[in-house]
């Protein structure tokens, strides 16, 4: 039935979801010799006297590359580089549709990290900023790694960065709601990939004490005996315990970033009383909400789905960051950023009158994001250094708001 209206949602019209237009006077002959040749030499070389007028005179500034290998797309794979397309093309539609941001989506047949780092770097002057999207782990992390250290323009993995921000911002409304003290809470998280790795990274950069961490990834706890990537090492510890049933006594938090039905309504009896659940593998989580409720009915409980309450969905972040990033010329997306954005989104959903158990996240379509947070992360990207271009706050939020 969905499959179906997908189908025909994607076939009618217009082939694709989004498509280029012209923003300039193009009827006459004059207008002509300005577009193109001979008058668009004028620009040409003042951009090649200053790179800088590329904003100035191109779409530069306000075009993202949404860029993949099609290795890790969706829930569904390596599924291939074409095959991934309508999936960035939708990434575009969610950047214009809450941002204004332009962006081409750029499916690129190519596995090994080391040619797709050059190949993407061969390819920025094109844009303000690069949107990795569904590469697969660990090459992921290398491959952004690069990128971010060659490039003076944002370089930033959603699948990674995006789920972090929006797990961050559920995660501090659900301790505000629970009264826990961060410092002092234990987290186990299923999985040790793309998505958990950075959104770990994230907890611990909110508060979140390492040492009251466990992940546990398909072969089980991760532990300093076992033989582990560098990014899973990090999140070893000295432990005899081997699966996630060992280590979920009394944690505060589950964070599940791993495959469907990996966590046991016998797991949840186990966790602290009031227990935080992100139940998060799409489409299909590591246990049903109606399940976790039935043996912890105070439980606060996220998902990856627009069926149930607290979706954590990436584009409650990616679009702001990104506007915030070009409006303010910042040279890469920092902590500082990320964190202003978890901040903001937390506090935008801690003043609405829902907020609760069942609303710890704004949600997609609230009028109130793109003015409310942008200028928190444009205000982040100036004070921590990054940023390339003044911008006035007021007439900052006054221009958002138009
Ligand atoms: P990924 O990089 O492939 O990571 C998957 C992780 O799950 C790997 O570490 C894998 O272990 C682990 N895993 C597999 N079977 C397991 C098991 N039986 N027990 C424990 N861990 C197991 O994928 P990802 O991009 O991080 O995404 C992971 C899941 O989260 C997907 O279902 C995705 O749809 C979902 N997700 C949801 C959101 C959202 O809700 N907004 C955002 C991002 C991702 P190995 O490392 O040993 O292979
Ligand atoms: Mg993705």
């Amino acid at each position: 039935m969905l499959e179906q209206q997908a189908l025909e949602y994607h076939a009618a019209g217009q082939r694709g979801k989004i498509a280029i237009q012209v923003t300039k006077p193009v009827a006459s002959q004059a207008d002509l010799s300005l577009a193109y040749s001979p008058g668009v030499a004028a620009p040409c070389m003042e951009i090649n006297r200053d790179p800088a007028k590329a904003y100035e005179y191109t779409a530069k500034g306000n075009l993202v590359g949404v860029i993949t290998n099609g290795t890790a797309v969706l829930g569904l794979g390596d599924i291939g580089a074409l095959a991934g397309k309508p999936v960035m093309e939708g990434k575009a539609v969610l950047f214009k549709k809450f941002a204004g941001i332009d962006s081409f989506d750029i499916e690129i047949d190519e596995t090994d990290p080391e040619k797709l780092v050059e190949i993407i770097a061969a390819l920025h002057p094109t844009f303000g900023g690069i949107n990795l999207e569904d590469i697969k782990a660990p090459e992921c992390f290398y491959v952004e790694r690069k990128l971010r250290e060659r490039l003076s323009i944002p370089v930033f993995h959603d699948d990674q960065h995006g789920t972090a921000i929006v797990v961050g911002t559920g995660f501090l409304n659900a301790l505000h709601l629970t009264g826990r003290d961060i410092s002092l809470t234990k987290v186990v998280c299923s999985g040790a990939g793309a998505a958990a790795i950075a959104c770990l990274d994230m907890l611990v950069d909110l508060g979140v004490k390492r040492e009251n961490v466990y992940v546990c990834d398909s072969r089980g706890v991760l532990t300093t005996e076992r033989e582990l990537t560098e990014e899973k090492r990090a999140w070893a510890q000295s432990t005899d315990a081997k699966t996630l049933s060992d280590v979920i006594g009394m944690a505060d938090v589950f964070l599940g970033l791993s495959g469907p039905g990996l966590l046991k309504q016998e797991d949840v009896k186990k966790m602290a009383a009031k227990p935080i659940v992100f139940a998060l593998a799409n489409p299909e989580p590591e246990l049903r909400p109606e399940l976790i409720r039935e043996v912890a009915p105070d439980a606060i409980i996220a998902t990856g789905r627009s069926d149930y309450p607290n979706q954590i969905n990436n584009a409650l972040c990616f679009p702001y960051l990104f506007r915030a990033a070009l409006d303010t010329g910042a040279s890469t997306i920092n902590q500082d950023m990320k964190r202003a954005c978890v901040v903001a989104l937390a506090e935008m959903a801690r003043s609405d009158d829902q907020f609760g158990r069942q609303y710890i996240v704004p949600t997609l379509l609230d009028k109130r994001l793109l003015t409310g947070v942008t200028p928190r992360i444009a205000e982040a990207a100036q004070a921590s250094g990054v940023a390339r271009r003044e911008l006035d706050a007021r007439a900052y939020r006054a221009q958002l708001e138009a």
